[in-house]
């Protein structure tokens, strides 16, 4: 007998099965590793990290993932007490022994006497109290009873990330904002305009810049209708991506009142208006190649980038839809969800997002509301993002970053915004901890 049954071992049902263990829940806990493993985990050790070792930057006053650290080590995460555990050298970051790491987190669960931690393949949504945290690569059965539940449209087999900028660091002097043919209200896009050599320039950097090759088993991922990599499309022909998303009809660049060769356009990707994406631009291009590319175009030469591009196997729902602001499935609310699976990105995102999910859970257990954390912390910011601040019609995975804070009123230096991001935030938690004690 259990009170609550979280679904998958990884980053976020650990974090969850012991937040819930801790506030005094039975929690039965199933991960299939040891009967059935996935295309990317190689052991079957709980919380493996199937890539870097690297929790990010560890700081926590001028960096977002740093203060999602700092946060999440105030709250008693376990996934955090046992990063720093067995924490290795790695300047201001905080990377970890892989192996101890994910052997005390394992450890630490098991021996939990409010924990059963089953071996086993679940292929259906519970009918009791649950939290499914079965990450990027959820097993198929139960991604076909999400999928049931949900609605086709509403789970991704795959994401296909567009890089997204921070708005204020876009150069209003050179780019513009118009709807093509004035349609919408005319702030929906930001217009980049390239002449015809900064076009060829830009195919070719494309075509010969530096790409990530896919998975083994991620080589069936498909090329949806909307989604080609722009590379890919630049392959195609020199000028496939001036009749695709870097069309200029239709958009009149104010400094010489004709259309441009060629257009980058950016939509706004957050409710905030802080973050905007660059439409059509999914790509395989690496990171530090595609910050490279994408500032040779004009306007974007001091981009600053929340999220750079990509395309991988990686299934998730589609939040801001389904999921209400305690992460309850809205159409069956005794279940949550989790992780990566939610639309965040990264091990530690998925780690807090699966102790929300459990502070969450165990209030609803004990007939108690839990208030969402303040917008104002990383905590609050990315939940805030992936259950209804992201735009539901081109949902993609996000990491924390400061773009899905609220910005700080008034007129500030911008050397001095992440520490007030930072301090403002310690402060809101502070005063949601209080209230919640
Ligand atoms: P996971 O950690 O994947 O945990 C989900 C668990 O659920 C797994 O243990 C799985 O076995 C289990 N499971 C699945 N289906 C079922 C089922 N039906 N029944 C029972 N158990 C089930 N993030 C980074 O921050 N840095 C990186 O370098 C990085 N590299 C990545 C590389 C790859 C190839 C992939 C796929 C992802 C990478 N990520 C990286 C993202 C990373 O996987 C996630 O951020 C994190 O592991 C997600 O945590 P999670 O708990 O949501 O899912």
């Amino acid at each position: 007998t259990h009170d609550i049954h979280i679904i998958g071992g990884g980053l976020a049902g650990s974090e969850a099965a012991w937040q819930m263990a801790e506030a005094g829940y039975r929690v039965r806990l199933s991960e299939m590793r040891g009967v059935e493993g996935t295309p990317a985990h190689k052991t079957d050790d709980l919380a493996e990290l199937v890539c870097s070792n690297s929790f990010r930057s560890d700081d926590a006053a001028s960096n977002a993932v740093g203060l999602l650290h700092a946060e999440l080590r105030q709250l008693n995460s376990l996934i955090m007490a046992c990063a720093d555990a067995h924490r290795v050298p790695a300047g201001s970051a905080l990377a970890v022994d892989r192996d101890g790491f994910s052997a005390a987190v394992t450890k630490r669960v098991s021996d939990h006497e409010r924990i059963e931690l089953v071996r086993e393949r679940v292929d259906g949504l519970p009918q009791g109290p649950a939290i499914i945290a079965t990450g990027p690569l959820t097993a198929a059965p139960l991604a076909q009873s999400i999928l049931a539940e949900t609605g086709e449209a509403e789970l991704a087999f795959f994401d296909a990330l567009a890089p997204i900028v921070h708005r204020d660091t876009i150069d209003m002097d050179v780019a513009w904002f118009q709807s093509r043919w004035n349609k919408g209200d005319g702030k929906d896009y930001i217009n980049c305009p390239l002449d015809k050599d900064q076009y060829l320039a830009f195919i070719d950097a494309l075509m010969t810049g530096e790409k990530t090759a896919f998975k083994e088993w991620e080589a069936d991922t498909p090329y949806f209708d909307g989604c080609m990599p722009i590379e890919v499309m630049a392959e195609r022909g020199v000028d496939t991506l001036r009749h695709g998303p870097m069309k200029p009809v239709g958009l009149d660049d104010p400094r010489t009142g004709r259309w441009p060769y060629a257009v980058v356009q950016l939509r706004q990707d957050n409710a905030l208006g802080t973050l905007w994406n660059i439409v059509g631009f999914q790509t395989k291009l690496k990171h530090a190649e595609q910050v490279r590319i994408f500032r040779t175009i004009p306007g974007l030469e001091k981009a600053e980038f929340a999220r750079l591009g990509g395309l991988h196997r990686n299934t998730f729902i589609n939040s801001p839809r389904l999921l209400d602001g305690e992460l309850r499935l809205k159409s069956a609310p005794h279940i949550r969800f989790a992780g990566q699976i939610t639309g965040c990105e990264g091990y530690i995102e998925s780690a807090a997002v699966g102790l929300l999910a459990a502070r969450f859970a165990a209030a609803d257990l004990g007939g108690r509301t839990l208030a969402p954390p303040p917008v104002e912390t990383a905590l609050g910011a990315l939940l805030g993002h992936i259950t209804g601040g992201a735009d539901a019609e081109t949902f993609q995975p996000m990491n924390v970053n400061f773009g899905l804070f609220p910005p700080i009123p008034g007129r500030t230096k911008k050397a001095d915004r992440k520490l007030l991001y930072t301090t403002r935030a310690r402060e809101k938690l502070a005063d949601w901890i209080g209230a919640a004690a």
